[in-house]
């Protein structure tokens, strides 16, 4: 919900992917290529890699892990593919941001080995020693998602606090559907559970938000009446721009779990705001309407305060704050009403009836 940073460490963890992904399709590309499927092609790769590594000019680092993983055995199944893959990777790579606007579409119909190559690159190269001591630092995605765990709520739904342990690697675009964006960094998002393995799946909606490029926070606020939460856009909102929320929270389910989960937590925040309030003018033999507002508005502010210190940190956040905003505009305006008909009257005893 609220953009996350693309921080120079996240780009020392897992930016070095895209570098490798872009060394294997280019020596996908090259010489030799495999048309008919045979046995011996593992030894061709094999040799070829041997000479390549002998060769002083040649720069590429995935030679090393290519010799002590499987990488070899997939690296040959795309060489059978016949598409230049690089090409296509780097048009994907380019238009990323156009694909998730649905300006661009990738139409290829990925082949089953092309799809098993890119899961074996995610589910098994990239948590493997011999990848890690090559490309970039060490267990990087463990660490990738280390980093982004900490004190932080998860992007899409900002409804859980998450912990290492609860969180996982989601693939923004789905890997199942686009295979070549299985390692792409920018497709990598530390998501909880819930949002991730429950929720969204291998589902996707465009035109569509992104945590890495759009802060949510930015074009819509939350409303709470008749016991409902729904959301509203800003009037400057362009019509495409609240598809792209929609869609966001079509995927993640967000308005069905907003209703479900978090209405106790705004009926809370409204309890403490109303006992704060009553503390303060408990005692007092007299006071205005006015007075009482001031308190209420104080309350409202302090609150709002307090709770913008721990955006992105504490669950729930941008509800809570835009609940207060929508307080301090609707609510105090009918308290000073009811206030005034009651003429002065025990305002405590009024209040108390207003909250309920
Ligand atoms: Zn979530």
């Amino acid at each position: 919900m609220y953009k996350v940073e693309w921080s120079v460490k996240m780009e020392n963890l897992i930016g070095p992917y895209h570098d490798f992904v872009v060394e294997i399709l280019h020596f996908v590309n090259e010489e030799p290529q495999f048309s008919v499927k045979t046995d011996a092609d593992i030894d061709v790769i094999v040799k070829k890699i041997k000479e390549l590594k002998k060769d002083k000019t040649c720069n590429y680092n995935f030679l090393d892990i290519a010799t002590g993983t499987n990488l070899k055995k997939y690296i040959c199944d795309l060489k059978y593919e016949g598409l230049d893959l690089l090409s296509k990777y780097n048009e994907f790579n380019i238009n990323y941001k156009k694909f998730l606007s649905a300006d661009w579409k990738d139409n290829t119909q990925y082949s089953k080995l092309l799809t098993k190559a890119f899961e074996y690159f995610y589910t098994d190269l990239i948590q493997g020693k011999i990848f890690n001591n090559t490309v970039g630092e060490s267990n990087a995605i463990r660490e990738f998602r280390e980093e982004l765990t900490l004190e932080s709520t998860c992007p899409y739904c900002d409804s859980h606090e998450m912990e290492f342990d609860s969180s996982s690697v989601d693939h923004f675009i789905p890997k199942s559907r686009y295979p070549l964006m299985a390692i792409f960094p920018k497709n990598l998002i530390v998501a909880c559970t819930a949002c991730n393995e429950r929720i969204k799946k291998e589902k996707l909606y465009l035109p569509i938000m992104h945590p890495y490029f759009d802060n949510l926070d930015d074009y819509f606020y939350f409303t709470y009446r008749n016991e409902v939460i729904e959301i509203e856009f800003y009037d400057y909102i362009s019509i495409k721009d609240r598809e792209k929320v929609k869609n966001f929270f079509k995927l993640f389910n967000l308005e069905k779990r907003y209703n479900k989960y978090a209405k106790k937590k705004l009926i809370k925040l409204k309890e403490e705001i109303r006992r704060n309030v009553i503390k303060q003018i408990k005692g007092v033999e007299t006071i205005s309407i006015n007075e009482i507002q001031s308190k209420i508005k104080e309350e409202l502010y302090d609150s709002y305060i307090n709770i913008s210190k721990y955006k992105k940190k504490d669950a729930l956040t941008k509800l809570k704050l835009d609940y207060l905003k929508q307080m301090k505009k609707e609510d105090l305006s009918d308290l000073s009403m009811y206030i005034a008909s009651e003429n002065g009257e025990n305002f405590l005893k009024i209040e108390d009836s207003f909250w309920v």
